[in-house]
C-alpha cells in the first residue's frame, strides 16, 4: 500500500474535461478534509458554470464515436479498468478511508463491491440485444433495437465514494453513453483517482468528464438545462432528488433516482437469534450507519426483544472506535459535525419519549466527528428516528406483538428501499416478500448489495435500478422499426 502522503499527492486536483485535467475557469478551489482529524488533506478545483458548459460540450462531442464503438471494445475497456482497480485495491481503500472515514477493512470491501460493477457491465455490453418478428397479421416485420440514451449527468453521494461512481459509470459506458460525473463535495478524491484509472484503461477523451465543485447547483443548473443532455442519474437524499427531478422535467430527461431509506429490520419470535444479531450488526453499523440500506428501525417480537437487545448491546460495547486506518477499528468518524448533531438530537428525542438507552448515546470527544455506537430499546411510537433516516450508528428497537402489527409498522414510512426479515418459517418469509413495500429485501440476510442484482427502491426511495440485467437498460432507449413483409 502506498503511504498516505504519496497517495494523496497522486490524486489529480483538477477537473477532467474532454480528456484534459485543468483548474476551474476562475481558479476557485475547495478543501477536502479527513473527518477523523478535521485536517485538510487536499485542495482541488471548484468548477464554475462555464466549466459545466465545457464538460457538456465534451460529453456531447464524444458521444457519436463512443456510441458507435463496438460493444466488445467498450466491454474490454471496462474489464481493463476492473483489473487495474483490483491491482490498486489497497490504495483505493486507503483513499476512501482518508476522505470519508470508514474503517479500512470496509473500504476494501467497497473496492470489491464497486469493482464488480465494472466486471459485470464489461460482460453485459456485448449482450445488448434486440428482436425481430412478424406482426400478427403477417403484413410486416417488427424490428426492436436498443440505442445508447446519449450524454448523461451522474451525481453521487459521499457515503460510498467508489461504488456509487462505478454503479453508474460502468453501465453508462457499457451502453455507449458518455458522462459528466459530479461526486459529492465532501468525498471527491476517489472519483478523481478513478477517472484517472479509466483514462489509463483506455476510455477516450470526453467519454468521462469529472466536475468537482463547492456549489453543486451552479454546475447542475446549466447541465440540466442543456438540450443535449439526455439522462440524469442521481444517488443521494430524497429532498435533493426531488429538486433535480423537477429540473429534469423541462428537458423530459430519463431519470434514475437512488434516494433515501428507512429500512425496517424485523425479528420474529421464530428467528435464529444468533443469525439475527449478526445480521443486525452488519445492517446497522457497516459504514458507521451511513448507508441508504442501513437498518433504521428494529421491529422485534416482544418475546425476544429483551434477549435481542442484550445481545446487540454486548456486541456494541465491544466495538472499537477510532480513525479508520487503525487496526481493528469498527466505528470511524461520522462525515461532519452536522451528522453528529443529528444523531445526538435523534437519541435525545427517543429517550425523552420513553426509550431506554442501553449503550452509547453521545458524541465522542474530538478531534474528528465521532459518535459512540448506540442502542436504544422500547422506542415509543411517534419517536422521530422511526420516521427519519438516522444515518449514524444508532440501533433503535421497537417491540411488536402480531405479524400484522409488524407489517403495519414496517410499511409506515414514505420510504421503500430495503427491508430485512429474520424468521425460520418459510411461509412467513414468503408472506413478507409479498407484504413489505420495499424494492429489496434481505430474508435472513443483513447485507444485500450485489452487482448482479437490481438495486433500487419503491415509493420515495427512488426510480430505476442499478446493477443486474436491469442496470444497463437505464442507459438504453428502445426503437421499434416497422418493415414490410419481404415476401409480399
Ligand atoms: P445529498 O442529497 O446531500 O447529496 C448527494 C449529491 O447531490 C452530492 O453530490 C451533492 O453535492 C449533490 N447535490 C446537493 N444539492 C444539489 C443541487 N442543488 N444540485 C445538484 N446536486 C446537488 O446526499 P448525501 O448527504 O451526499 O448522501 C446521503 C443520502 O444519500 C442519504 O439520504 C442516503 O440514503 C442516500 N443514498 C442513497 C443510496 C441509494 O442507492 N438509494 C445510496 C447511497 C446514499
Amino acid at each position: 500500500m502506498t503511504d498516505e502522503t504519496t497517495l494523496l499527492e497522486s490524486v489529480p486536483a483538477g477537473l477532467l474535461i474532454g480528456g484534459q485535467w485543468r483548474g476551474a475557469s476562475d481558479g476557485a478551489t475547495v478543501d477536502v478534509h479527513d473527518p477523523a482529524t478535521g485536517d485538510v488533506i487536499k485542495t482541488i478545483a471548484s468548477a464554475t458554470s462555464d466549466d459545466a458548459r465545457a464538460a457538456m460540450d465534451a460529453a456531447a462531442d464524444a458521444f457519436p464515436a463512443w456510441s458507435r464503438t463496438p460493444a466488445r471494445e467498450r466491454g474490454e475497456i471496462l474489464r481493463r479498468a476492473f483489473d487495474l482497480l483490483m491491482e490498486r485495491a489497497d490504495d483505493f481503500a486507503l483513499l476512501m478511508t482518508l476522505e470519508m472515514g470508514k474503517p479500512l477493512a470496509q473500504a476494501r470491501g467497497e473496492v470489491t463491491y464497486g469493482g464488480e460493477f465494472l466486471r459485470w457491465f464489461a460482460e453485459e455490453a456485448p449482450r445488448i440485444a434486440g428482436r425481430y418478428g412478424s406482426n400478427p397479421e403477417g403484413t410486416g416485420r417488427v424490428v426492436v433495437s436498443q440505442h445508447a440514451v446519449g450524454p448523461c449527468f451522474l451525481v453521487t453521494p459521499w457515503n460510498f465514494p467508489l461504488a456509487m461512481a462505478t454503479r453508474k459509470i460502468a453501465p453508462a459506458l457499457a451502453a455507449g453513453c458518455t458522462v459528466i460525473i459530479k461526486p459529492a463535495t465532501l468525498t471527491p478524491l476517489t472519483t478523481l483517482a478513478f477517472a484517472a484509472l479509466l483514462e489509463e484503461a483506455g476510455v477516450p477523451a470526453g467519454v468521462v468528464n469529472v466536475l468537482t465543485s463547492s456549489s453543486a447547483s451552479s454546475i447542475s443548473g446549466p447541465i440540466l438545462a442543456d438540450p443535449r443532455l439526455r439522462k440524469l442519474s442521481f444517488t443521494g437524499s430524497t429532498g435533493v432528488g426531488i429538486k433535480l427531478m423537477e429540473q429534469a422535467a423541462s428537458g423530459v430527461l430519463r431519470t434514475s433516482m437512488e434516494l433515501g431509506g428507512n429500512a425496517p429490520f424485523l425479528v420474529f419470535e421464530d428467528a435464529d437469534l444468533d443469525a439475527a444479531v449478526d445480521g443486525a450488526i452488519a445492517a446497522k453499523f457497516r459504514n458507521i450507519g451511513q448507508a441508504c440500506t442501513a437498518a433504521n428501525r428494529f421491529i422485534v417480537h416482544e418475546s425476544v426483544a429483551e434477549e435481542f437487545a442484550a445481545r446487540v448491546t454486548a456486541r456494541v460495547e465491544a466495538m472499537r472506535i477510532g480513525r479508520g486506518t487503525e487496526e481493528g477499528v469498527e466505528i470511524g468518524p461520522l462525515i461532519d459535525d452536522r451528522a453528529v448533531d443529528k444523531a445526538a438530537s435523534l437519541v435525545a428525542d427517543a429517550v425523552k419519549r420513553g426509550g431506554r438507552l442501553l449503550a452509547g448515546g453521545a458524541a465522542v470527544e474530538g478531534p474528528g466527528t465521532f459518535f459512540a455506537p448506540t442502542v436504544i430499546s422500547d422506542v415509543k411510537p411517534g419517536t422521530e428516528l422511526l420516521r427519519e433516516e438516522i444515518f449514524g450508528p444508532v440501533l433503535a428497537i421497537a417491540p411488536f406483538s402480531t405479524e400484522d402489527q409488524a407489517v403495519q409498522m414496517a410499511n409506515d414510512t414514505e420510504y421503500g428501499l430495503v427491508s430485512y426479515v429474520y424468521t425460520q418459517s418459510l411461509a412467513r418469509g414468503q408472506r413478507m416478500i409479498e407484504r413489505l413495500e420495499t424494492g429489496m429485501m434481505g430474508l435472513n440476510a443483513g447485507i444485500i448489495s450485489n452487482a448482479a442484482a437490481p438495486f433500487g427502491g419503491w415509493k420515495m426511495s427512488g426510480l430505476g435500478r442499478e446493477g443486474g440485467a436491469e442496470g444497463i437498460h437505464e442507459y438504453l432507449q428502445t426503437k421499434y422499426t416497422m418493415t414490410p413483409d419481404p415476401f409480399a
